[in-house]
């Protein structure tokens, strides 16, 4: 079979296929009777758990109760509704089908997915350890695990341990960096205005802001240090005083208005970011104008425009907060320079400039796990390539060699850790700095030398910034890291298969290319990063952008959910995004119009639908797209249905030339 990488005559000769067999509940629900199995032991399990928490209390609910007719009525109209939405739920979205390479999503791993409805009846609230004595802990854990993944120190008898926590998903993970960074950032300015004496405090205030992460922390450590041999009396009185300087006390005005050398920091992204940055910083009162977002270069963040971008702000006196690495974008799956951005931050930060880096990983953050050995080492770009015909360039491997040395990385188990929507994740690479998030100042100052570790964040509540947030979610991700450790032997067997996947979609492409020479051009506009593939597709003839758009958008709307049709109309899901010369730059652009046919002339930047170029795209996660047991690519089945409606649409409408 083309596309199939070494596919073995039968299913059992994969050494691989056993193990990925039983990781999901499976397409065609292959493995109901072992997810039956677990859910009915675990509810029995349960059950039993209540009956023996005092045997000697009599039933609340009389045993002849159901027999009454108020019940049976109640049992009526409970089974009514359940019917119907369970009916209703057959519209949903077929994420589990290997039909389906549209969106970030796909089936559910069965260890998640289990721990989940295992722990929902126990009803665990992680916002502190008193409603949630266990998964708060599996919380925690969760954190040091993917900490692990990412290269950061996850020891906790060491002080500078990595920090990580759950948040409801990637867009809260960033905001949750953005608090940080900033509380990290002012708190120097804070210790200066209270006149903390004998800790060596900067001398004025520009200094005290651009210290960067390494040396603000270093100086909240000493901050405490001083303070635990005063007086109890002079400790109060100290906290005070500077709790009274903070950012997180004046606000932005008061705190802007006392310190005039200073301008509101901003934030440097590249133009793929994800749109929760905005979100961020109008939330955080920053105002979405500090989001300043960089061109790209070759798809990836231009680390010159980071550099110019940074000399600008070093003349105009202007503060930066952090700058954004995505490590997998969400339109295109490409990865930013990482290393180059931490290079960039110091080098900077040596100039007086100091800034965080923070890699949104929302999407690929679980890719580390191919790069990880199981003892937690870095594995070679030579090792990590086997067996990939392209996968990793060695700006990957340096990109994701580098995540250790980042301040905090965003990671959605909700995404490629395959977990149900629940469930993303801030990791902070020194949790130190967590204590100045706390609401009490019990929390904030504290020598952290002292404290223990994991008694410490049983107070999740203090330093998140959601309140009542699920144990059972935090469950799930625990359990799943504990079956399939974050490492390329273990979890990233998974990854290795969406890659392999993307390879044999791109290899799909271009055959599809080939074969319809003379009826359009049909290409992949740029060789992908990871796991998701975009073709460009145009009429042959046509040079036109805006007729190139409008038939991509009409193949699209054949391959995307639609409310009112049957699903099983669809054969196959896709999704769509744009190319804008303002994100990929004009060389770029300019290369991939004239790839499919289209003159470059024709890109009108006031157009309605020719300022952009409309693209498919697909996200290559399903685990089963290369079924080999049974002798089926969808891929190749996808390659050649939309050739066959590439096709039939030119035929039902030819094109004007
Ligand atoms: C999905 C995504 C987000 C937002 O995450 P949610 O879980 O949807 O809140 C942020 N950044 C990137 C790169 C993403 O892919």
């Amino acid at each position: 079979m083309p596309g199939l990488p070494d596919a073995p005559a039968q299913g059992a000769a994969d050494p691989d296929r056993g193990w990925l067999d039983a990781l999901f509940l499976g397409p065609y629900g292959e493995n109901d009777a072992l997810l039956e199995k677990l859910m009915v032991e675990f509810l029995r399990d349960h059950v039993y758990w209540r009956r023996n928490f005092h045997p000697e209390d009599p039933p609340a609910i009389p045993t002849h109760a159901a027999r009454h007719p108020g019940y049976q009525a109640f049992e009526s109209r409970l089974r009514r509704e359940l019917h119907q939405l369970s009916a209703a739920l057959k519209r949903s979205v077929p994420f589990h089908s290997p039909r389906y390479i549209g969106h970030m999503a796909s089936d559910l791993l069965l260890p998640g997915l289990a721990a989940q409805i295992l722990t929902l009846p126990y009803n665990p609230n992680n916002v502190s350890e008193d409603a949630a004595p266990v998964t708060i802990d599996l919380e925690v854990q969760a954190g040091l695990q993917l900490a692990r993944m990412l290269g950061y120190p996850d020891d906790t008898s060491r002080p500078d341990c990595a920090f990580g926590h759950l948040t409801s998903g990637g867009t809260v993970a960033n905001y949750q960096a953005l608090r940080l960074a900033l509380a990290l950032k002012a708190f120097p300015v804070a210790l200066r205005a209270g006149g903390v004496p004998d800790i060596d405090v900067p001398g004025d205030d520009w200094t005290a802001f651009n210290l960067g992460p390494d040396a603000g922390i270093a100086l909240l450590e000493r901050a405490n240090a001083w303070l635990a041999a005063q007086p109890p009396r002079e400790q109060r009185r100290w906290v005070r005083t500077v709790a009274a300087q903070r950012i997180e006390q004046l606000g932005m005005v008061d705190f802007f208005a006392r310190h005039p050398a200073l301008k509101v920091p901003k934030v440097l992204a590249p133009i793929t970011a994800h749109y929760s940055w905005s979100k961020g910083l109008k939330l955080l009162g920053l105002g979405r104008g500090q989001l300043e977002l960089l061109p790209e270069r070759g798809m990836r963040l231009d680390a010159d425009a980071l550099e110019d971008a940074l000399a600008r702000c070093e003349r105009e006196r202007q503060p930066v907060l952090m700058a954004v690495a995505v490590l997998g974008t969400t339109e295109y799956g490409t990865v930013d320079p990482v290393d180059a951005v931490v290079d960039a931050r110091d080098r900077w930060t040596r100039r007086g400039l100091g800034f965080s880096v923070h890699v949104d990983g929302a999407w690929g953050g679980y890719l580390a796990t191919l790069f990880r050995n199981p003892d937690g080492s870095l594995r070679a770009l030579e090792d990590v390539r086997e067996g990939f015909a392209r996968f990793p360039l060695p700006e990957v491997h340096a990109a994701f060699a580098a995540l250790g040395r980042t301040d905090s990385v965003t990671v959605d188990p909700h995404k490629l850790g395959y977990l149900p929507y629940g469930a993303g994740a801030f990791i902070c690479r020194d949790h130190r700095a967590v204590a100045l998030l706390a609401e009490s100042a019990d929390y904030v100052f504290q020598d952290a030398r002292d404290a223990d570790y994991h008694a410490r964040y049983r107070q999740l509540g203090q330093f998140v910034p959601e309140g009542s947030k699920s144990g059972a979610i935090a469950a799930a991700v625990y359990v799943t890291h504990k079956v399939l450790p974050l490492d390329h032997a273990n979890f990233g067997r998974l990854p290795r298969q969406t890659v392999l996947a993307a390879e044999a979609f791109h290899a799909g492409g271009e055959r599809l290319g080939a074969a319809l020479q003379g009826v359009a051009h049909v290409t992949v506009p740029f060789a992908p990063d990871s796991n998701l593939v975009c073709l460009a597709i145009n009429p042959a003839g046509n040079a036109d952008l805006a007729v190139a758009n409008a038939f991509v958008r009409r193949l699209h709307d054949e391959l995307r959910a639609d409310p009112r049709q049957p699903l099983q109309v669809k054969q196959f899901f896709g999704s769509m995004t744009t190319l804008r010369p303002e994100a990929v730059g004009d060389a770029e652009m300019h290369r991939i119009l004239a790839s499919i046919g289209i003159d470059p002339a024709t890109l009108d930047s006031d157009g309605d639908d020719s300022d952009r170029l409309v693209i498919l795209r697909h996200t290559l996660m399903n685990p089963y797209l290369l079924d080999h047991a049974n002798g089926i690519s969808y891929i190749d089945q996808y390659i050649d249905h939309l050739g066959r409606r590439i096709r039939a649409l030119l035929a039902a409408s030819p094109e004007p030339a």
